[in-house]
């Protein structure tokens, strides 16, 4: 069993997306474990996404992912990480693939409805960033 952070970023959360996320998590087995509602500061954004700290688009990022509440949660089930990715689509919704969740809803790069963690590393700092283990079901 492995387990994923996942994100509905401010976008989704705004356009009222949570469900149809939702939605099409639990239709694949994929359980959720660990789930909560809560507005980052830019300094919490900004942790978060220290890995992309030099990137060109860092600010613009993390002051997205503060503008609004967002719904993290922790996904579990075999090859979570992956499926979940491959549920999102890729990063820029036009070059997701059809009946992802960016292609269909997405509306630009930064602004594409859902995080998900890229691997087992990232998932583990991710998951510990937003949850300790009371707040996780076994
Ligand atoms: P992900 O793993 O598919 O989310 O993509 P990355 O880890 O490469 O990037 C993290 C997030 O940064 C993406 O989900 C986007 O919200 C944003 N992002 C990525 N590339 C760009 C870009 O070229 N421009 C802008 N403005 N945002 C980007």
């Amino acid at each position: 069993m492995e387990r994923t952070l996942s994100i509905i970023k401010p976008d989704g959360v705004t356009r009222g997306l949570i469900g149809e996320v939702i939605r099409r998590l639990e239709k694949n087995d994929i359980r959720i474990v660990g789930m909560k509602m809560l507005w980052m500061t830019r300094e919490q954004a900004r942790g978060f996404y220290a890995v992309h700290r030099e990137r060109p688009f860092f600010d613009s990022l993390t002051n997205f992912m503060s503008s609004g509440p967002v719904v993290v949660m922790v996904l579990e089930g075999e090859n979570v990480i992956e499926k979940n990715r491959t549920l999102m689509g890729a990063t820029d919704p036009t070059k997701a693939a059809e009946g992802t969740i960016r292609r269909d809803f997405a509306t630009e790069i930064e602004k594409n409805v859902v995080h998900g963690s890229d691997a087992p590393e990232t998932a583990a700092f991710e998951i510990g960033y937003f949850f300790n283990r009371f707040e996780i079901v076994a």
